[in-house]
């Protein structure tokens, strides 16, 4: 990398608006500070002319950052700090090539997303999204129906996780505290969690035959695209749930539509979109037998602030010649 030290006069694009204490911590150390204010994501053409002239770009997940807006990128741009812990949004490899940092925000948003995925879970398997349009369309006729919405035990059930990682880990805790029986599937053995937890090491099939609640966890790569596709639905129990909070694009929306308009599962909970947001025509939104939210797993007053601001702390180790504590391409340090 070429000598970085000396953040002041810097010139920074921001995608958004960043909570207040991200904003101040980036003003009080003399950054020259582009904010894009509107509520939708910069179009292209923004982001290109924006990384022509800047040194730092801080962005979202909404923000493509591929191939050709990094090559359009002076070379001034000296990093991509990212207000999320996936980067797939982002062509990492094209950064790396060019001696670019890539930084995103792991850690700070592990309890909060798995808090998330848990609720989703309970309120998927309990009908909670069903109960209170019944309830607010005044389709609650007996007072007290004896068969009305009736659900899914959770407690002392399976839960299979796939991609046993911080998120996921996270999960686990929760659903040991529901008792359930943990298995999971991963590239790599967590035998830390497997003795914390009792959680048991699966291959993806037990996982899918085996569980009442098939939770996804991985990032979204080339290898966990589709992952759950038609085939592996077709393994699943007819009474299980399958939660996804990591990616839209890691489950095949459309087999997840015959398997749940044909009963191949119970039920599922989505909080992430093949593409976002959702159409409203999307035929998912048409059946009762899933519960839906608009990618908003981490989004806690809290945490939302600590994402932002570990993205300006990355920005500003690397304008302070420091390897930013979030690096995402540890092999541009070799350039
Ligand atoms: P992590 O890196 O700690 O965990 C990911 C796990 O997946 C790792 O254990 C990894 O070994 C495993 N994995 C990778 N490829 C796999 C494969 N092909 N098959 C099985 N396992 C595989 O990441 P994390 O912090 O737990 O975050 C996970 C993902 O959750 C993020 O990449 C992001 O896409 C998503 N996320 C979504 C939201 C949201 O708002 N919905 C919030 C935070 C994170």
């Amino acid at each position: 990398m070429k000598n970085l030290s000396g953040y002041n006069r810097k010139k920074i694009f921001v995608t958004r608006k960043l909570p207040e204490a991200a904003m101040k911590i980036l003003e009080s150390k003399a950054f020259d500070v582009n904010v894009w204010t509107k509520e939708t994501p910069p179009p292209k053409k923004v982001i290109i002319e924006k990384v022509k002239n800047v040194n730092g770009l801080i962005c979202l997940l909404t923000e493509k950052i591929d191939e050709e807006v990094i090559n359009a990128a002076g070379e001034q741009l000296r990093g991509i700090f990212q207000v999320a812990v996936g980067y797939d949004n982002i062509n990492v490899d094209v950064a790396t090539k060019k001696g670019i940092y890539v930084t995103n925000t792991p850690g700070v948003l592990t309890e909060t997303t798995a808090d998330f995925a848990f609720t989703l879970l309970m309120a998927t398997a309990r009908r909670i999204a069903e109960a209170d349009r019944c309830v607010k369309t005044g389709k609650w006729k007996i007072p007290w129906g004896l068969m009305m919405l009736l659900g899914q035990d959770i407690w002392g059930k399976t839960i299979g996780i796939i991609g046993l990682g911080r998120i996921g880990g996270a999960v686990a805790r929760r659903a040991k505290g529901m008792n359930m029986k943990i298995v999971y599937y991963d590239v790599y053995r967590n035998e830390n969690l497997e003795k914390e937890l009792g959680a048991k090491y699966v291959d993806l099939e037990t996982l899918l035959r085996e569980s009442d609640f098939v939770t996804v966890h991985v990032p979204l790569m080339p290898s966990t695209y589709h992952l759950i596709n038609e085939e592996r639905l077709k393994m699943m129990k007819k009474t299980s749930c399958l939660i996804n909070t990591s990616r839209g694009p890691v489950i095949d929306e459309k087999a997840l539509y015959k398997a749940l308009k044909e009963e191949w599962i119970w039920a599922a909970g989505l909080d992430v979109w093949e593409n976002e947001p959702t159409d409203l025509n999307n035929p998912l939104l048409t059946l009762d037998n899933i519960t839906v939210a608009p990618h908003i797993a981490s989004a806690s007053y809290a945490t939302r602030t600590k994402m932002a601001v570990m993205a300006v702390e990355n920005l500003i180790a690397t304008f302070e010649g420091r390897i930013p504590p979030n690096l995402v391409n540890k092999e541009v340090l070799k350039k």
